[in-house]
């Protein structure tokens, strides 16, 4: 049974994509054969998406005919009962205002950068945690009851009591750019009234990145080869899309994959 981390990147992979997903709640009604599915998603690339959602353990493929496997049920059981329990909770919030800054003092790590201290009200307190998987780059501590979120050199915690400290800010003005980029974002999730699902953690290592680049060393992307590349996407200093031998059909999985794995960086 899947379990490992390899296995719940397989997962991550199989279900971060739509048909793959369409395929498994189509599958919780019971087993199907490959033609109804393939009526209901398409037919040109069933194999493939059938191929991937085998390899994470999530259905079972026999004499044309498709099941969920045990863990396959689990999962969606799992995955319902989640976002059951999420929506009652997020929707009781309360969209949030940024109130003024209160601070700006150089930051400890570099003093040619700020470090500003501001506010979110209503507190976040008891739906912070939730709010973890609207930020690629976060972490949430129930120790310290904290988000810290990452984009580029800035990092921002925010405390349930609604504090939020930004630092390695240029200016004023970059910062309360950055506060309303995550008031957006906070408020976007609370309108749809439905907590997103929980990211697994996940560790994602500099070979895994690289073993699913194409491995040309073609220098598309700017770089002297492949490695290079996957250093940089290592370091949030890239995108992807850089690459564009990814985007030709026999790349096609490894950049479904790579999209998943850069998520977790
Ligand atoms: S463009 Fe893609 S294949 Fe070419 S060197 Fe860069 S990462 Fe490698």
């Amino acid at each position: 049974m899947p379990g490992d981390q390899n296995e719940t990147k397989l997962v991550s992979f199989a279900i971060a994509n739509g048909t793959r997903r369409k395929i498994i709640n189509f599958l919780a009604n019971g087993s199907k054969s490959t033609g109804e599915i393939g009526e209901i998603v398409g037919k040109a690339t069933l194999d493939f998406h059938l191929r991937i959602l085998q390899q994470a353990g999530l259905i079972k493929l026999e004499e044309g005919i498709v099941k969920l496997s045990e863990y396959g049920k689990n999962f969606l059981k799992n995955k319902t009962e989640k976002s059951e329990e999420k929506t009652v909770d997020f929707s009781q919030a309360k969209p949030i205002e940024i109130a003024r800054i209160r601070q700006v003092l150089p930051c400890i790590a570099d003093s040619s950068r700020l470090r500003v201290s501001a506010n979110m009200t209503p507190s976040l307190g008891g739906i912070l945690k939730l709010l973890e998987p609207l930020f690629p780059r976060s972490n949430y501590s129930d120790r310290k009851d904290s988000l810290i979120i990452k984009k580029g050199e800035i990092i921002t915690t925010i405390y349930g009591s609604g504090k939020v400290i930004i630092r390695m800010i240029k200016n004023e003005d970059e910062a309360k750019e950055e506060l309303e980029r995550l008031k957006s974002i906070i408020n976007e999730g609370i309108a749809k009234g439905e907590a997103p699902a929980p990211r697994e953690k996940v560790k994602v290592d500099l070979m895994e990145i690289y073993k699913h680049l194409p491995q040309t060393n073609c220098g598309k992307c700017g770089e002297q080869g492949c490695y290079s590349f996957a250093i940089k996407l290592m370091a949030r200093q890239a995108s992807l899309e850089k690459c564009t031998l990814l985007k030709e059909p026999e790349y096609k999985s490894n950049q479904e994959r790579l999209h998943v794995l850069v998520n977790y960086i």
